[in-house]
């Protein structure tokens, strides 16, 4: 039955009384998009009006729409960096928010190629909650029966580090796992996991990805959906299942665990959970020693109803991926989220991944929104552009998203564009179209045109030597392995042939690259193995002015013409693949250390 029919009556019979009070929040909250924002932002401006930021630009107490909108800024995290760093460094004083920072959440967006820090407040823990919580009941009006199984959730938990001041910094979703909200919440027939949270909150990946994957095979007959956070998440666990399925068989089949796993707490919940099952043992060695992966999440847990990946975005690049493991299983993305905010969720979650639009909640944050006309010619700074409300943007136009929290961010741009696609009652309905400025990601690295170009510049210094310079370059990012890679096509303009740079010195290239490149792609290498060693695919001379023609034949204006410096188009890849001299991968992991932060 569909969303909008059960939800304007949400007391209907398939919903029990938990999920209606949720379908009923939702309904009122969309009915009043306006009022619920104004009332937030009202909040937000009372609680906060003593906090040094809010005095800085004399609201006097204010707390209408207009005054807020005509004396705070719109900024960027570069513009808060300096108070961030106060905050890092100890102070304490209230600077964003009346209520105390109980710790930093470290985003994937990076600036000057360190995690960018989000300060936070325990309350927003609440809010997160809130969020999932209402999840399950949209998906029940789907799919019927998530009660009578688990979900095989790969989850994890990544490093923390301290602040000089001694506050936390880590990830919004290790901070959520770590929390007593996640930790020590009730049970719910409708959130079983197969994941018990001693596999989830182990911070060695490979002990927590190896439990995780054991339970669910130990209790395959059982899950009736799959899923990670991200897409890139969900096919490193398949990944791994192809890497560890002997030893996983040895361990179901004699009932003893890998004694790689070594964690105390772990080896005691896992001692209750597996027993010998030489059955299921030659199952798995069955379908996991062939050559054919086709369909594997559909044969080894057969009851699986859908995969809960997002997977719009960079994930997008995942799908075929995924529809190949997951045999044609509908892919589900539920929610759209960041370390500042949560942010809303999708009403339709078994909409396909391009029909699918989230529902930004307005009671989460207060949200406006810049006009994003990537044709308009630039604004000038006599007229500042007009940001929309939420409950005033257009269908069919897309905007930047700007943010106003109650953890103390003020008209805060995120980095993302969104187009709306629809309304649910008064609240719109937004397509991701992608993040600004990101040129190429594999997992949750972001890594922009300029990070890019500083990378080059610092890695082609070694051919200098061999009088030879990068003359252009493309980049890729290649997922048709798992965990993915950089691509740098290369074409170079070697002056002395008789001298021309080494096998080795091109290696070094990708390795000099990789150290140039923020820390959170470097953790990603190092750490957490979700991207491969980076690649530098040298081209023969000429292929680039290859590319102009063919981009000319195709319409492309001869004066215009600029080499596009990230390339997702098959064709394209083909002409590059087709004209490839050598190729070289980084022979390391870059430097990568979790205290590495400058702060
Ligand atoms: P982080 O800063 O690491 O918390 O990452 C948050 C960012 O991830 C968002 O600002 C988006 O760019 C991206 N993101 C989060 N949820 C989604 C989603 N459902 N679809 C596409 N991108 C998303």
């Amino acid at each position: 039955m569909a969303v909008d029919s059960q939800l304007s009556s949400p007391l209907g019979p398939t919903a029990c009384d938990k999920d209606s009070k949720a379908l009923q929040f939702i309904e009122v909250m969309t009915r009043e998009t306006g009022a619920v924002q104004e009332r937030v932002l009202g909040e937000i401006l009372i609680r906060n009006a003593e906090t040094e930021y809010l005095r800085r630009f004399q609201l006097n107490g204010a707390t209408d729409r207009d005054t807020f909108k005509s004396k705070v800024p719109v900024v960027t995290y570069e513009d808060l960096q300096p108070d961030i760093q106060r905050i890092a460094n100890g102070d304490r004083s209230p600077i964003f928010s009346a209520h105390p920072i109980s710790e930093f959440l470290t985003s994937s967006g990076t600036s000057a190629g360190e995690r960018k820090l989000m300060p936070t407040i325990h309350e927003e823990l609440d809010r997160r909650q809130l969020l999932y919580s209402l999840l399950m009941p949209v998906m029940n009006q789907y799919v019927s029966g998530l009660d009578k199984g688990k979900g095989l959730y790969f989850l994890f938990v990544k490093a923390e580090t301290k602040t000089p001041g001694g506050l936390l910094a880590r990830p919004v979703l290790t901070s959520y796992y770590r929390s007593e909200h996640f930790k020590t919440r009730p049970y719910d027939p409708y959130n079983v996991y197969t994941s018990p949270n001693e596999a989830i909150l182990c911070a060695d990946s490979f002990q927590s990805m190896y439990t995780q994957m054991l339970c669910g095979l130990l209790m395959r007959e059982e899950v009736l959906r799959v899923g990670a956070v991200f897409a890139s998440g969900l096919l490193r666990a398949i990944r791994f299942l192809q890497l560890h399925w002997q030893q996983l068989a040895h361990d179901i089949s004699t009932g003893a665990l890998n004694p790689k796993i070594t964690d105390p707490s772990l080896r005691d919940c896992m001692s209750k959970i597996i027993k010998p099952n030489p059955e299921l043992s030659k199952f798995i060695t069955q379908e996991c020693s062939g050559e054919n992966w086709e369909g594997i999440i559909t044969r080894v847990w057969p009851n699986t109803k859908y995969l809960d990946v997002i997977v719009t975005g960079a994930m997008a690049q995942y799908i075929p991926i995924l529809e190949y493991y997951g045999g044609g299983l509908p892919l589900s993305c539920t929610m759209y989220a960041s370390s500042e905010c949560y942010f809303g969720l999708n009403l339709k979650p078994m909409s396909s991944p391009s029909e699918v639009s989230y529902t930004i909640m307005p009671n989460m944050c207060y949200c406006e929104f810049l006009p994003h006309e990537p044709d308009a010619p630039a604004v000038s700074r006599d007229s500042p552009p007009q940001l929309v409300d939420l409950a005033d943007v257009e269908v069919g136009k897309q905007y930047e998203l700007i943010i106003t929290t109650y953890a103390g961010l003020c008209r805060y741009r995120v980095g993302d564009i969104l187009q709306v696609t629809d309304f649910y009652n008064s609240a719109p309905q937004f397509r991701f179209i992608r993040r600004k400025n990101v040129l190429l990601s594999i997992d949750s690295d972001k890594t922009d045109e300029a990070e890019l170009q500083k990378a080059i510049d610092n890695a082609s210094a070694l051919l200098k030597e061999f009088n030879t310079s990068v003359v252009e370059y493309m980049s890729y990012a290649d997922t048709k392995s798992i965990p993915g890679h950089y691509v740098l096509y290369w074409e170079l303009l070697v002056k002395d042939p008789a001298n021309s740079p080494t096998h080795e010195v091109l290696n070094r290239c990708c390795l000099d690259m990789e150290e140039s490149l923020n820390s959170v792609y470097r953790q990603s290498r190092v750490a957490d193995n979700s991207i491969g060693p980076l690649e530098i695919r040298v081209l023969d001379n000429g292929t680039f002015e290859e590319l102009m023609d063919y981009a000319i034949s195709r319409g492309a204006s001869i004066n215009q013409y600029k080499v596009p410096r990230c390339v997702n188009s098959s064709p394209i890849v083909e002409l590059l693949d087709s004209r490839v001299a050598s190729v070289h991968f980084s022979p390391e992991p870059p430097q990568w250390n979790p205290e590495g932060r400058r702060c």
